[in-house]
């Protein structure tokens, strides 16, 4: 149980708003969601999972600046495919029209003035937080004129920047947001994705938040720990809304009142977590978009072939505190490996092919593989067999030394996976000494699943029978960052880039997989995937790139953690 469970738990002992539980997401839509998002959307949605409640899905959009109906779709796309379910969808901008007339009762009770200075003069009079601020000259302004303004700022009369609406609260307060916050600002050069143009004037964060949690019957607002400085305004805000109005006026539900708590961020190495910095890389091409395998947002992971299992199950893993940190991204990976041990198809594919030709084999046959080795009742699948097969070219060593157990001329047997006993004989080379063919003579008695197929040999290798193989592409994806914490460097952090972060190869694989080619499907915008493990190569996942003439695998995770040993 984390601590806001235990908090969660209290409330309803307690009988504290009725005994009612609700939470709400509230992503802006300014992009798209990342692992951050999904730590918070596991928090709120299971909090009303758990206590039979309901978590809502509040787009906070209250900056038509950045927002777009784009971000709308994918964000509630992603939350659908990671299995949670929302009460209602709501928008901040559904309460444009009560957060006006609050702020205009505001000002009639004298807790709001309009502010003419400029950004600067106003950041001047700020202070710090042990020297207290300057008044504003516009701070006591008498209410007549601050209604008069705030009206001509919302009919479009006054130029962007040039008029603020500002909370009157106190410049000395230690508390650096309570210095006179800004509850509104004028907004004309862009139109709102759902309001269009009917607003001039757009609230702040903190003016909207803890309101548009009154008015949904919010009782558990969740966020991140930087918010926690801002909570003496959240509910300072809800205490002066109380003092101008009733619950009738909003149709809030009786005995309800918000509450916020925080919990750490979710920060992850190599890679950066801020939206504006992952659109800077969507919008400069430095990655192949917002899906972009290598990216952390959701899309991508999911594109690289992640499940919402092991998705949930990593956060699961890392759970919630209030102190911040750092997650190593190869927890992350070990939690796609255990969901995909048990479960991913194995197939041969062979990343740098060398021919081997059985010179004792004539005819053809298709040998009946286990998916998973030992689990017979998780399926199989037919592999083509005959006299040349593609393997790798390290599986073979001219010169082999008595260490090297798998194909060298010297005589040690070798098994080929699921099927014979083999020994190297001989190769051939090309012009410039690169060996292109192995020679081998196969022991036809040694097959396995018969009895001979019991004799055991220091190696296994993997092949793919050379008339059947599919030709693919294999996408081979590293960290996006070759530093541990980019947001932490001084400097650009695009220039902190991994430069090998994704190296393409070209493969061959069995014959299995021609299935998978075709244009991806598609449902509900999200290209059906297929997952497998490479023997010996990793996890992969088929991409959307695919189609009727060429198979395109991602690299979800390698077998193992590799990453510390370099
Ligand atoms: P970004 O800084 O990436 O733009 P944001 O906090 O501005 O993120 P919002 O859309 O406002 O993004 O966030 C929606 C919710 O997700 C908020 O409650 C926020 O606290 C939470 N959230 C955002 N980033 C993280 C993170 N890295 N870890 C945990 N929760 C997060
Ligand atoms: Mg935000």
């Amino acid at each position: 149980m984390n601590f806001i469970e235990e908090i969660v738990e209290k409330d309803l002992q307690e009988g504290v708003n009725d005994g009612r539980i609700q939470t709400r997401f509230p992503p802006e839509p300014n992009g798209y969601l990342h692992i951050g998002h999904v730590k918070a959307i596991c928090m709120d949605f299971g909090i009303a999972e758990k206590y039979n409640g309901v978590c809502n899905l509040r787009f906070d959009d209250t900056n038509p600046v950045k927002e777009d109906t784009e971000y709308v779709d994918s964000i509630t796309n992603d939350i659908k495919w990671l299995g949670f379910k929302w009460g209602e969808i709501f928008y901040a901008s559904d309460y444009f029209e009560q957060l006006y007339e609050l702020a205009i009762r505001m000002i009639k009770a004298g807790k709001a003035y309009v502010d003419e200075q400029t950004a600067e003069e106003i950041a001047a009079q700020k202070g710090t937080p042990t020297e207290p601020g300057v008044n504003s000259p516009y701070r006591d302004r008498p209410i007549e004129e601050n209604l008069r303004l705030f009206q001509q700022m919302q009919n479009g009369e006054i130029p962007d920047g040039k008029m603020i609406l500002r909370a009157k609260i106190d410049m000395a307060n230690p508390n650096m947001h309570f210095r006179d916050p800004i509850m509104y600002r004028i907004i004309t050069t862009h139109p709102h994705h759902r309001t269009g143009r009917r607003w001039n004037v757009y609230p702040m964060y903190d003016f909207a938040h803890g309101q548009s949690d009154y008015f949904e019957g919010v009782t558990h607002s969740i966020c991140t720990l930087e918010f926690t400085v801002h909570r003496p305004l959240y509910d300072y805000f809800i205490d002066e809304m109380l003092k101008v109005s009733t619950n009738e006026d909003w149709g809030t539900p009786a005995n309800s009142r918000p509450h916020q708590y925080e919990f750490n961020r979710l920060n992850i190495t190599y890679t950066v977590m801020s939206k504006r910095k992952m659109l800077q890389l969507v919008k400069e091409g430095l990655v192949r978009g917002w899906d972009d395998p290598r990216m952390p947002t959701v899309c991508g992971l999911r594109r690289r072939g992640y499940t919402p299992s092991a998705i949930r199950k990593f956060i699961d893993t890392i759970g919630y505190t209030k102190v911040e940190g750092m997650i190593d991204y190869t927890w992350l990976e070990n939690a796609i490996r255990e969901d995909q041990k048990e479960q991913a198809p194995r197939v041969c594919a062979i990343f740098d092919p060398i021919r081997l030709v059985l010179d004792n084999y004539e005819g053809e046959e298709t040998i009946i593989a286990p998916n998973i080795d030992g689990h017979e009742e998780l399926g199989t699948r037919e592999l083509p067999f005959a006299k040349e097969l593609w393997i790798e070219r390290a599986d073979f060593q001219e010169e082999g030394d008595k260490n090297f157990f798998r194909l060298s001329p010297m005589g040690r047997e070798v098994r080929l996976k699921n099927a014979y006993i083999i020994q190297a004989t001989g190769c051939e080379k090309d012009a410039d000494g690169r060996i292109t063919t192995v020679h081998a003579t196969v022991d036809l008695t040694s097959k396995s699943g018969t009895e001979g197929g019991n004799r055991k040999t220091k190696a296994t290798i993997n092949w793919v029978e050379c008339k059947s193989a599919v030709d693919a592409e294999a996408r081979l994806y590293d960290r996006l960052f070759a530093v541990e914490n980019p947001s932490a460097e001084e400097g650009d952090f695009r220039d902190l880039l991994n430069p090998d972060s994704l190296k393409i190869v070209n493969c061959k694989v069995e014959s299995a997989l021609r299935k998978e080619m075709h244009e991806p499907v598609y449902h509900d915008g999200i290209a059906e995937q297929h997952h497998y493990q490479f023997l010996k190569q990793g996890y992969f996942v088929t991409d959307p790139d695919t189609t009727a003439e060429k198979l395109v695998f991602n690299r979800t995770a390698s077998l193992k953690d590799n990453w510390q040993k370099k």
